[in-house]
């Protein structure tokens, strides 16, 4: 009994020293430099369980212990510093109605390398996946020897049920009931099951964790592709819903018998503010709203019929407002070139249908990634498993992607 005791004891230790160790490291990812002084006070540990730990994630290739670049945060020693390493990467994907970005990501959320491709006619799911794939076999080409592919993350525009990657409905891509993550695992081989997440949660995710929205508990990330997508983090915590499905504000009935909407319902706000409504404000041909960004990019003066696009923004923002009391608004996508056009319009309708009191507390910005907020929400729901228990993931990572990917 006692050594069965003791056992158990002896696991519960280990279970929480490799629990701080993902924590440690969930720190260091984030910030990509952190002492080791501020490790100690933000975990509450003692100075040589913080030292044990960083020198754990150094033998483990994840971090390095580097001279402080700071003030010194005590009369003492200065701290060391804490960053990361090379040494375990993800592969993140962003499938969009108009394009593929693929890229290698390390810890930091360093884009170590990228590769962007078309989406194949027909946009069958198989096709998608391959080309994904091709991309990927690009993006692990040069990898630094010993460097642990630790996970796959992959942005799609639809609603995706969390627990096994399947996409129940991408009205945009014409999918419904696609196991789409089952489809690129067949494909992956022994990089196994990758984890998808909505396009727009995963923009919240990254703009939260190093966008525009960090330290910002309320925070809603506007998706505006063809389609238009909320991901909606309150409390710091991602609104889910029953079913993960929260945030299709896209499709919150706007117009009376409105135009058609791919979804099949009529007058949803995408229908008056997504990218068709967009490239017919300004005289985009509809064959080319694949390019509409720069279209946008080339409007100096917005068109009366942009304003009108604007100004339905504008008053779905102001019920967004109302509903949710975010502290930030993130345009992304195509609202991002959008929004510099039109911004007077925006603030103007919802100044006037919002309510004082939210509204006063709520700014209205563009991505701090750029166009890159879903490629890094990938990413980083890629190395969730990393963050909870580095060794226990290490154990298992693939380390020559550019075999596996091959075979
Ligand atoms: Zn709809």
């Amino acid at each position: 009994m006692a050594t069965a005791r003791r056992v158990g004891v002896g696991t519960n230790q280990e279970d929480v020293r490799r629990h701080n160790l993902g924590t440690v490291l969930g720190h260091v990812h984030r910030a990509g430099r952190v002492s080791r002084a501020e490790l100690t006070a933000t975990m509450g540990l003692n100075r040589s369980t913080i030292a044990g730990l960083v020198t754990e994630l150094e033998s483990l290739g994840l971090a390095e212990q580097a001279k402080p670049s700071g003030a010194r945060v005590s009369a003492g020693r200065p701290s060391v510093d804490v960053i990361v390493r090379t040494g375990a990467y993800v592969l993140a994907a962003d499938v969009r109605v108009d394009g593929l970005t693929v890229a290698r990501i390390g810890l930091g959320g360093v884009v170590q390398s990228r590769a962007t491709g078309p989406v194949p006619a027909g946009r069958a799911p198989e096709a998608i996946a391959a080309s994904v794939i091709d991309l990927m076999r690009l993006v692990v080409k040069d990898v630094e020897p010993g460097a642990a592919l630790v996970g796959v993350g992959v942005g799609v525009p639809g609603i995706v049920r969390a627990s096994d990657g399947h996409v129940r409905l991408a009205p945009n891509l014409g999918w419904h009931d696609v196991p789409f993550a089952q489809i690129l695992a067949d494909q992956l081989g022994e990089l196994g099951m990758p984890v998808l997440g909505n396009d727009a949660d995963l923009g919240a995710l990254s703009e939260h964790l190093r966008g525009a929205g960090v330290g910002v508990e309320d925070l809603i990330y506007l998706s505006g592709e063809v389609g238009v997508g909320a991901g909606v983090i309150v409390s710091g915590h991602k609104l889910e819903g029953a079913g993960g499905y929260a945030g299709e504000i896209g499709h919150m009935p706007f117009v009376p018998e409105g135009k058609p909407c791919h979804c099949g319902a009529r007058g949803c706000w995408e229908t008056e503010i997504g990218a068709e409504a967009i490239a017919l404000a300004i005289g985009c041909p509809p064959e080319r709203v694949g390019a509409l960004g720069e279209y946008l990019e080339a409007v100096h003066e917005a068109p009366d019929d942009l304003q009108v696009v604007a100004g339905h923004l504008g008053r779905g923002l102001a019920g967004m407002v109302n509903m949710l009391n975010p502290r930030v608004i993130v345009l992304g996508g195509y609202l991002r070139s959008l929004f510099p056009l039109v911004h007077d319009v925006v603030e103007k309708e919802l100044a006037s249908h919002a309510l004082a009191a939210p509204r006063d507390l709520v700014r209205v910005t563009l991505p701090g990634l750029g166009g890159d907020s879903v490629l890094h929400g990938a990413a980083e729901l890629a190395f969730e498993p990393l963050l909870a228990d580095p060794v226990g993931r290490l154990a298992t990572a693939c380390h020559d992607a550019a075999a596996a990917l091959s075979a």
